[in-house]
């Protein structure tokens, strides 16, 4: 099976406690039918190899945006970084999705003209008696800001890989019209 050569780096945002460490450590404990072998730094980059549509990519998953200063990853080289961006809110706290609206345009801002994929994700959706937003909320935000959208809980491990496998279609997408 071909690997594309160059890892892809995804880079996970969101505010405090929306879920992206738990999303990371479901991505880390993966391991495809190659048994390839999860490599951690710090506990907060993640690197792996995956097999989506017969051909093995491999990504470096950072969850470094929560960890301001430490080991340099300021929000600016985070932003920088990135290859494709997830970015989180909890379904559960509304002012979780307000702020991933900001992030969107941080990130439009910072990236004028470019084609970056990025992913909104609304993560938490096991908590459906404590919900504050709504899917359509989620899936219109996502249209006006032209990214993908989807909703996960990374407590009942739900839409976690459909979540990894879209941003690395998106890349390919990406990296096969350049
Ligand atoms: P981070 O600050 O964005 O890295 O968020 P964490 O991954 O540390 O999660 C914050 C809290 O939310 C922890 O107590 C998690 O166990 C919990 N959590 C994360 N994802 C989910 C989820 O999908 N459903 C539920 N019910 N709890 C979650
Ligand atoms: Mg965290």
């Amino acid at each position: 099976i071909p690997t594309s050569v160059r890892p892809f780096t995804v880079v996970l945002l969101g505010d405090n406690g929306v879920g992206k460490s738990a999303l990371a450590s479901i991505f880390a404990g993966a391991s495809d039918s190659m048994g390839s072998e999860c490599e951690l730094y710090g506990g907060e980059v993640f690197e792996q190899t995956i097999t989506v549509d017969g051909e093995r990519t491999t990504v470096t998953l950072l969850d470094t945006w929560d960890s301001q200063g430490e080991g340099g990853w300021t929000q600016e080289r985070c932003l920088q970084t990135g290859d494709a961006f997830i970015i989180v809110y909890a379904i559960t706290d509304r002012s979780s999705f307000l702020r991933a609206s900001d992030l969107r345009i941080q990130l439009r801002r910072q990236r004028e003209a470019d084609r970056t994929p990025i992913i909104l994700v609304g993560n938490k959706c096991d908590l459906v008696r404590c919900r504050e937003v709504s899917i359509s909320e989620g899936r219109s935000s996502a249209a006006v800001f032209d990214c993908k959208f989807i909703e996960t809980s990374a407590a009942m491990q739900h839409n976690v890989w459909p979540l990894f496998e879209g941003i690395i279609r998106q890349l390919r997408l990406r990296r096969d019209s350049t």
